[in-house]
């Protein structure tokens, strides 16, 4: 999966070509700037500059200027060729959709039907907040928390279900810490520093205005109460870094209860797996697999796996002593969190105001926008299949698959020159790549036949004209649909939480597969128009950098079949961790923002990035011959140019990563997807901002080209 850090642009160049750079002096030499550059290459460059002192600023300069005051309010970031295929494809939906009669077209349609939830007003969520006023003690408590879990909505703990990591022919179920409200812990924990005080007393006066919006009788007393909470649960929480490190440990009922007393673990799973009538008459969705969710952490069960162990004895003793006021008072700023967003005006720009103080967001999105994003998230699986069937350029997915054929290629000539792998694993490494399978565009069967799921009609005949009841039968069929993961095995090739719409790319580390969805097979990642050096240095990279994946610091973990087995032998260990150790010291001398990397938490995206450039470089120019034209100056990698935050003062606080999403994909990730373990790596960096592309495409340089080294070499 590729992070926002990645969305980058970098060129590079062969050896000759960038000593002959470096033999001008102060600028590019004029034969490169020649038209072995593209024009949209050409007119990005900060041609004023030696690539070897500031590589960024040679690459993305000239863009940088033009466009710095043109990234859209609506927007934290902005890049260049990601953004740009986002729009795209959400200009060409938007007009799919407006005609469109199949789910996707009637969720759209009531999403833009502003006269209807302007006049609704707080109405939608009224019922969620009758149903917190029941709550009296901590048995009514468990019930209202099990309608929060029925609704997509954590309290106290998160859970979901995934590939089991040491048997992946089955599915388990997981429990894992929640998170708070602002984007990290630290948020609150950091009372000497003024601005993250600040940003907690945003929040506190937030919380304030939306409970007068409904109606509370004492808005900024129970926003106190919310801040207790927020604040007691930041102190419990594993920090990033631990949990990092921390994989899930298979556990039992019995464990957890010992652990965390307070919670009525076993009553909760009985709830959860009971089908009941939604209590404010929302349909009833029901699968038949409820039985075996009451099973699990039994032996005749699904295993039950525990994450961020250190956290549960303390929400244990959290629980105890919190009072309940506080606890109802936090449930309803969950209820108006989640809800804001699908509701009139005054919610809307009510969280506007708060993004506006995280984010540096300035204004609300325009409404079809906004409701191409609910649509395509919502109804997901019918979306792409629409933009399967009316926009992709399906030729597009057979030029996909032949780079990554040349680029494996690559890859396989590159391993017996491993030699700090041991023979044997050396053959394992091969063997590993050969059985990576790549699934492509869209989904299809081990013969190539294309094979839509049946989520593509999950919600067929179940929408209807009320924007808010659509979004609330959406979560409860895909939360049945979770649920019932747990009776079917994982099937290799399925999409877990992604779709063919976006625009991205995967590895499975549990299923040692690649997904390249339709949404970053086109312009300006991929096109036929395009020379095949802007290709491979496009789209190519990306696709070697998922493929790398597969042997970065947590992707060697699994074998071929995609199970955490230890397949290295002890010197080859050794030497990948020298040589990973070179990559992670490295980036760990950058600064970004005052704020020093952690070499170590990048590591991954570090390594996959490296491979990826070099691989699909080599595929480049060995898939077929190439002139010395073509290869003098080889522009790699059109991906972005990328503003990553506005206000760059809070590049190095603020994730990225969207509160609320991070579940569903936790959730959606059937067969070990990893995104949700991807989002976490990518958040353990100290960095979510622009300059820190600077420190990569330096890396880049130094990598690619002895002279300008700086004592620094490396060889992967
Ligand atoms: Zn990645």
């Amino acid at each position: 999966m590729l992070s926002k850090l990645q969305r980058m642009w970098f060129v590079m160049n062969n050896k000759d070509g960038m000593q002959s750079v470096a033999q001008e002096s102060g600028g590019i030499a004029t034969q490169m700037m020649s038209a072995a550059f593209p024009t949209t290459v050409r007119t990005s460059l900060n041609q004023q500059v030696n690539p070897c002192d500031d590589f960024y600023e040679y690459a993305c300069g000239g863009w940088d200027q033009a466009n710095h005051d043109s990234i859209p309010k609506y927007q934290t970031s902005w890049a260049l060729s990601w953004d740009r295929a986002q729009l795209n494809i959400q200009d060409k939906m938007i007009t799919v959709l407006e005609k469109d009669d199949s789910s996707p077209g009637e969720y759209y349609k009531a999403c833009v039907d502003s006269d209807r939830i302007e006049t609704e007003g707080a109405k939608p969520i009224m019922p969620w907040l009758d149903l917190i006023d029941t709550i009296k003690d901590h048995q009514s408590l468990l019930d209202v928390v099990v309608e929060f879990n029925k609704a997509n909505m954590d309290m106290f703990f998160s859970w979901y279900i995934d590939t089991d990591a040491h048997d992946n022919s089955q599915n388990a179920f997981f429990l894992t810490q929640t998170d708070t409200s602002l984007p990290d812990p630290t948020y609150f924990s950091e009372t000497e520093d003024p601005e993250m005080v600040a940003h907690v007393d945003k929040f506190e006066e937030r919380v304030g205005h939306f409970f007068k919006l409904i109606d509370r009788p004492d808005p900024k007393g129970e926003a106190k109460l919310v801040i207790k909470y927020e604040r007691e649960l930041a102190s419990i929480l594993v920090d990033r870094t631990t949990a990092y490190k921390e994989h899930a440990k298979k556990t039992s009922w019995e464990e957890v209860d010992k652990m965390a007393p307070a919670w009525p673990w076993k009553q909760w799973l009985t709830k959860l797996s009971t089908c009941t009538k939604p209590f404010n008459g929302v349909p009833q969705v029901c699968t038949d697999d409820h039985a075996e969710v009451l099973k699990v952490g039994t032996p005749e069960g699904k295993p039950l796996y525990l994450r961020n162990k250190d956290f549960f004895p303390k929400f244990s003793k959290m629980l105890e002593t919190m009072p309940l006021d506080a606890i109802r008072a936090e449930m309803r700023w969950q209820v108006v969190n989640g809800a804001a967003p699908s509701l009139s005006t005054p919610f809307q720009d009510g969280m506007l105001d708060w993004y506006k103080d995280l984010y540096g967001v300035q204004e609300r999105s325009a409404r079809p926008r906004k409701c191409f994003y609910a649509t395509t998230g919502s109804v997901s699986w019918a979306s792409a299949k629409l933009y399967s069937d009316k926009l992709f350029h399906h030729d597009n997915r057979q030029a996909a698959l032949d780079m990554l054929s040349n680029i494996r290629t690559e890859f396989l000539k590159a391993i017996p020159d491993a030699s700090w792998m041991t023979p044997k694993n050396r053959d394992d490494a091969k063997h590993k790549l050969s059985e990576m399978f790549f699934e492509v565009g869209i989904p299809t069967d081990k013969g190539d036949n294309v094979d839509w799921p049946k989520r593509a009609h999950a919600l067929d005949g179940k929408l209807g004209p009320d924007y808010f009841r659509n979004g609330e039968v959406a979560t409860r069929v895909s939360m049945e649909r979770a649920l019932s993961k747990l009776t079917r095995q994982p099937e290799r090739r399925a999409w877990g939480g992604s779709t063919p719409l976006e625009v991205n790319a995967f590895y499975g580390p549990k299923s040692n597969g690649l997904w390249i969805p339709a949404g970053i097979l086109q312009a300006p990642f991929f096109d036929h128009a395009n020379s095949d050096a802007q290709n491979y240095g496009s789209v190519g990279t990306i696709l070697g950098h998922e493929m790398s994946h597969g042997f970065d610091d947590d992707g060697r973990r699994y074998d071929a079949r995609g199970e955490m087995k230890d397949w290295w032998e002890p010197a080859t260990v050794t030497g990948f961790k020298e040589r990973s150790g070179c990559i992670s010291s490295l980036f760990s001398t950058y600064k970004v923002m005052n704020k020093q990397v952690n070499g170590k938490l990048t590591l991954g995206e570090d390594i996959a990035d490296a491979g990826g450039i070099k691989f699909a470089y080599r595929a480049f120019l060995h898939s077929k011959p190439r002139t010395d034209s073509e290869k003098r100056c080889v522009c790699v990698c059109a991906c972005a140019c990328a503003f990553e935050c506005v206000r760059e003062r809070e590049c190095v606080r603020v994730s990225v990563f969207v509160r609320g999403k991070e579940k569903e994909t936790e959730i959606e990730s059937a067969n070990g997807r990893a995104q949700a373990r991807e989002s976490e790596r990518e958040r353990g960096g100290v960095c979510m901002c622009c300059r820190y592309h600077a420190t990569r495409l330096v890396f880049y340089c130094w990598h690619e080209c002895d002279y300008c080294c700086g004592g620094v070499r490396l060889v992967l």
